[in-house]
């Protein structure tokens, strides 16, 4: 069964995830797929086995920002399909990959009927929101530099190691100009911390690009555990 390749299903009971099984489809994330609108409806629920689902939020004036970044960690959709199924953001398949699917309305019965099911994917919103909140602070305070290399570390950790993306994109999903984005990231290839060829950046020196990040995304990553691995600490 694939299923378990998600973090959140793979916490499930076994029994509990054969109830959902035959519920569950396996589909293909395509670069560029708008899984919803903003104010949207949202049909489906999502659980990423590979690939990177972005959450952005749409300014006035057609500028947007990523306030949230999903994958094989989380889900998306398991909130609105308990409510009215209503997407507060844009939300964007960044990186390609595969995702468990189900249709909200099936997946609000169960956790109707299951409640380790409905306390997983709350916990998980939880966290969602922890890591929201910590984007808007580093998005207020820290520098493009900063941002970027903690950026790129979270993509590395979901993702691996090479990664197709255009400065264009990347600019977006920080909310800088493209021209910022251009300044740094020459930057960091000149200190050898990352390569950049033809829309694929591939990062050298991990150890370099967590140390030039800030700390925000490893302060997220240390709220995960502390939310679904209470018994392993921080490392
Ligand atoms: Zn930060």
């Amino acid at each position: 069964m694939q299923h378990p390749q998600n973090f959140l299903l793979s916490r499930l009971p076994a029994d509990v995830l054969s109830r959902l099984a035959p519920d569950l489809s396996i589909i293909d994330l395509i670069h560029g797929d708008v899984l919803a609108e903003t104010h949207g409806r949202v049909e489906k629920v999502y659980f990423p086995h590979s690939g990177i689902i972005s959450s952005v939020v749409e300014t006035l004036g057609g500028g947007a920002i990523e306030t949230g970044m999903i994958g094989k960690d989380g889900e998306f959709g398991a909130m609105q399909a308990l409510d009215e199924k209503l997407s507060l953001n844009h939300v964007v398949i960044q990186v390609p990959g595969s995702a468990s699917v189900i249709s909200s309305d099936r997946l609000r019965e169960i956790m109707d009927t299951l409640p380790v099911v409905r306390g997983l994917l709350i916990k998980y919103e939880q966290f969602f929101l922890a890591q929201v909140q910590q984007t808007a602070a580093c998005n207020a305070i820290h520098t493009v530099q900063a941002r970027m290399c903690k950026w790129l570390v979270r993509m590395h950790d979901l993702a691996g190691n090479d990664i197709p993306l255009t400065q264009e994109f990347l600019a977006q999903m920080m909310g800088v100009r493209r021209t910022s984005v251009t300044t740094v990231a020459s930057e960091l290839q000149k200190s050898g911390l990352i390569s950049y060829v033809r829309g694929r950046i591939r990062i050298l020196d991990l150890d370099l690009t967590r140390q030039w990040a800030c700390h925000c995304d490893a302060d997220v990553r240390s709220h995960y555990r502390r939310v679904f691995e209470p018994d392993r600490g921080d490392d």
